[in-house]
């Protein structure tokens, strides 16, 4: 047999058993069975002398890992925002692997340059952030905002008449930050790999939706970094931008937005819940949260295109590009192009197709938070977006009933601590999730509730 042939049918078995995966996930538990996670230690083996061959390890592989995955590519995983993958996306991810471009800039492949660059147009459009942003596909809304974060730092110093990229931070100017009380915790950590130190931010207080008060806002100046926040982890809720970013910007400091997964809202018909946010400097996204692309696929926007370009800039002697080229405005220098599948999202979805998406997701957590209400069930949060925070009669009881849920298989969501109490989160965004599916986990929470009153 020739190697071509056994590569051939090599990814043909790869691709049935990622089918039948697909066709397994409505009937597996959403979380795995204790025996399939006990299974995974057949695979600790010593690292043998000789390998094997490749369609034995792919079996191994499925037959041994594909039970104990979680089922979040499913229509019922309510956990962390964790979004499934449109088809078009997968499909674009197997063309992808199938290229095996390194899309660092045109030299590496024509092919990704332009349809990142496409990409990038597009998502600055369903977002409506200024068209003349640069836009770096990275691998977290973590990596993204540090690459964010490190422009608005070396444009605050440049502004002052400091070379950062020769002098670095000794005996610079002092940079102060200012954070949200309820910031995620991946902009802090971002600020840290930074050097700004964790003692030294500046916290904003919150109102109790978890969002800036805008008549406690910290002073600010031209040394500052101000980080906001489209979408709150718990409540969904978002930084007063209009009431904010001006206030901001009119004292000269750099506005940085998280909007991970709360951002796409701006491409739904709940727009105006993040009204404002096109003010700002930076913004940070996903498209492995909401947008339901594969991981890891991220967006760090930048309004001024050089200042990103000059923060993230790789050029060598032997690796020249344009300024935009994606090895200049990400982390990474050789990278997969991860903006594909963002581009076939948004190319078989469409304005409309994703506004749908959105939306539906904005009312099936409100349709589910209106049965939990009705049904006993304390909702701590005011629903406005994708995220559902729960709470029962106390707290024994709310952690009973998670841990049942979780138990059923049939659901699975994550605990929170909301105000200092536990809570359970909701989070809707799968594109898979259909009203009846909703149903069922309205209908197991609220037959769990009586079951574990009596
Ligand atoms: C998930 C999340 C992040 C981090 O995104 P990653 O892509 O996982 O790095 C940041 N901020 C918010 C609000 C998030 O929900």
């Amino acid at each position: 047999m020739s190697t071509r042939f056994v590569e051939r049918q090599l990814l043909a078995e790869a691709d049935q058993r990622a089918l039948s995966y697909f066709d397994s996930l409505a009937a597996r538990p959403v979380f795995p069975t204790r025996e399939a996670i006990a299974a995974l230690s057949i695979l600790d083996q010593p690292f043998a002398e000789h390998g094997e061959p490749a369609s034995t390890v792919l079996r191994r592989l499925d037959e041994i890992a594909s039970p104990a995955t979680v089922s979040s590519n499913g229509a019922r995983y309510f956990g962390f925002v964790i979004g499934a993958t449109l088809p078009a996306a997968a499909a674009a991810e197997r063309m992808v692997l199938a290229w095996d471009q390194c899309a660092s800039s045109f030299d590496n492949s024509p092919a990704a340059d332009a349809i990142e660059r496409i990409a990038g147009r597009w998502v600055l459009e369903a977002l409506g952030l200024p068209t003349s942003s640069a836009v770096g596909f990275g691998t977290s809304a973590t990596a993204c905002t540090l690459a964010c974060l490190s422009a608005a730092r070396r444009s605050l110093l440049e502004r002052k008449g400091w070379d950062f990229d020769g002098d670095g931070l000794i005996g610079s100017p002092e940079i102060r930050v200012v954070v949200s009380a309820s910031v995620h915790i991946t902009v802090k950590k971002a600020l840290r790999v930074l050097g700004f130190g964790m003692n030294r931010l500046i916290i904003a207080p919150v109102d109790e939706h978890g969002r800036i008060d805008p008549l406690q806002l910290p002073p600010l100046d031209d040394m500052c970094i101000l980080c906001l926040q489209a979408g709150e982890v718990n409540t969904g809720e978002f930084d007063p931008f209009c009431a904010l970013i001006p206030k901001a910007k009119a004292a000269g400091a750099w506005v940085h937005v998280d909007g991970a997964f709360g951002l796409w809202a701006r491409a739904s018909s709940s727009a105006q819940l993040a009204e404002g946010a096109e003010l700002a400097d930076s913004w940070t996204t996903d498209g492995h949260k909401w947008l339901n692309t594969p991981y890891d696929g991220a967006m760090a926007i930048c309004r001024d295109a050089n200042a990103l370009a000059a923060a993230m800039n790789s050029d060598a002697a032997y690796a020249q590009a344009s300024k935009d080229a994606q090895k200049n405005l990400t982390l990474e220098f050789s990278r997969r192009a991860r903006g594909l599948p963002i581009w076939a999202a948004l190319a078989s979805l469409g304005r409309a197709g994703l506004c749908q998406m959105i939306d539906q997701h904005i009312r099936q957590a409100s349709d589910v938070a209106e049965r939990l209400r009705a049904a006993g069930y304390q909702v701590l949060n005011r629903v406005v977006l994708n995220q559902v925070l729960v709470r029962a009669d106390n707290d024994q009881q709310t952690l009973a009933i998670r841990l049942a849920a979780q138990a059923s298989g049939q659901v699975w969501f994550g605990p929170t601590i909301w105000q200092g109490r536990p809570a359970f989160r909701l989070s809707i965004s799968s594109w898979r999730t259909t009203d009846a599916d909703i149903e069922l986990l309205a209908d197991l929470l609220i037959a769990l509730k009586q079951e574990i009153t009596g």
